[in-house]
């Protein structure tokens, strides 16, 4: 199985990384619970992550003064530290090598929502690891940083395996079964 040619995980891939922002699109989220899709690939691990603005700092508009903004920015940092949010099992040696975030609202670049009420982060992280079959777990750690958010409600696939999993504060560590 680690051996499936590219050309035969691809599709597989599509499932969730792919046409999750189809999936995604024009969907009320629900506030407290973020989305995230896993994708384990041969030499990398791919996230991606929707989180409804409010689970970040507890509005869905434009900030509106100088505190909203620092908040804002400080909240766009930390979605970018991709090495602390995630942490990986040491013998994977996986390290961050790309971290994507966008939320048009909180940058100022849209007053609001796509659909006015709601508006989310999007963001995508690339993980290089040089043994990602040695991934046994991975540990979440969004709670700590932001408060309001209680649920992510997730989704993984590997060469091995298509799971759904649901991560709380209490229980922040993903296993990967199958090993
Ligand atoms: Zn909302």
């Amino acid at each position: 199985m680690r051996h499936l040619p590219q050309s035969l995980l691809r599709p597989l891939l599509c499932v969730p990384l792919l046409c999750a922002a189809t999936a995604w699109a024009g969907k009320a989220h629900r506030h407290g619970v973020a989305e995230m899709q896993l994708a384990i690939e041969q030499t990398q691990v791919v996230v991606a992550m929707e989180i409804p603005l409010d689970s970040l700092v507890g509005y869905e508009r434009a900030p509106r003064n100088e505190a909203e903004r620092r908040a804002a920015a400080d909240a766009l940092v930390k979605m970018k530290e991709a090495g602390s949010l995630f942490k990986f099992d040491a013998a994977a040696a996986c390290r961050a090598k790309e971290a994507t975030v966008e939320a048009p609202v909180l940058e100022g670049k849209a007053a609001s929502g796509k659909n006015d009420e709601h508006a989310q982060l999007e963001a995508t992280f690339v993980f290089v690891c040089s043994d990602p079959a040695k991934i046994t777990r991975i540990e979440v750690n969004l709670f700590d940083t932001f408060k309001r958010l209680e649920k992510i409600e997730g989704q993984s696939v590997s060469v091995r395996n298509q799971t759904k999993f649901v991560l709380t504060r209490s229980a922040r560590v993903f296993k990967l079964s199958g090993q």
